[in-house]
């Protein structure tokens, strides 16, 4: 199955793709992540793209772009994949449609207020980048890793100001994909507001897979 998770900024693409990646068997793939770690490896990519990333503004579509063609070519794709954070933009969502055919696109539904709360008590893992939130889903250890035992860290475009302007690109360049998408019957809209099991349930059941 080929699916595509869009929603705001701490949403929980990350989350219920990794939820749905284990129950399917194919990768999630984050267009963040792999940028990240551009930057963590301080490659000449990384190096163009840090200070973009850290305002938390979008990085130009052909670099992005690049990174996906590459990345859903590899093997482990051949089953399927779920895109976390791509497209972002109706360009990107055109040439996707160039190179592969998606099944679905879910579309997490969290209000603005309630992602501003998350994003300022979400913590992050160094090393394997599992997600946790101080409060709705902390680690057993605080500041430690369930997973992999690492250190957990604020992401730096997970700062109030940077998360207002990633609100605003969000609103202006990504919700808009949702009308694309709807036209193509391929939209599930799925609300996200509410706790982390439910909205789970409502994934799967949207793209229908059993529980
Ligand atoms: P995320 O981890 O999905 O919140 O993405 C973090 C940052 O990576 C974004 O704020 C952008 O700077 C960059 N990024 C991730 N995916 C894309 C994309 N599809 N297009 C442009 N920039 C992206």
């Amino acid at each position: 199955m080929k699916l595509i998770f869009i929603g705001a900024p701490g949403a929980g693409k990350g989350t219920h793709a990794a939820f749905v990646s284990s129950r399917l068997e194919i990768p999630a793939i984050s267009t963040g992540a792999l940028l990240r770690e551009e930057i963590k490896n301080r490659t000449p990519l990384g190096i163009q793209i840090a200070g973009t990333m850290d305002e938390g503004k979008l990085v130009a579509d052909e670099i992005v772009l690049n990174i996906i063609k590459m990345r859903i070519a590899m093997p482990d794709c051949r089953k399927g994949f779920i895109l976390d954070g791509f497209p972002r933009t109706e360009n990107q969502a055109r040439e996707l449609d160039k190179i592969v055919e998606i099944d679905h696109v879910v579309s997490i539904e969290v209000p603005d207020e309630i992602i501003e709360i998350r994003l300022e008590g979400r913590r992050v893992c160094k090393t394997c980048g599992a997600i946790y939130h101080i409060v709705d889903n902390p680690p057993k250890i605080q500041n430690v890793c369930d997973k992999c035992g690492s250190g957990l860290s604020i992401r730096h475009d997970d700062i109030p100001e940077v998360v207002k302007d990633r609100l605003k690109i969000y609103h202006h360049d990504t919700e808009p994909l949702k009308v694309y998408y709807a036209s193509c019957g391929k939209l599930k809209e799925v609300e996200g507001a509410e706790d982390v099991r439910e909205t789970e349930r409502r994934v799967c059941r949207a793209i229908g897979i059993e529980l």
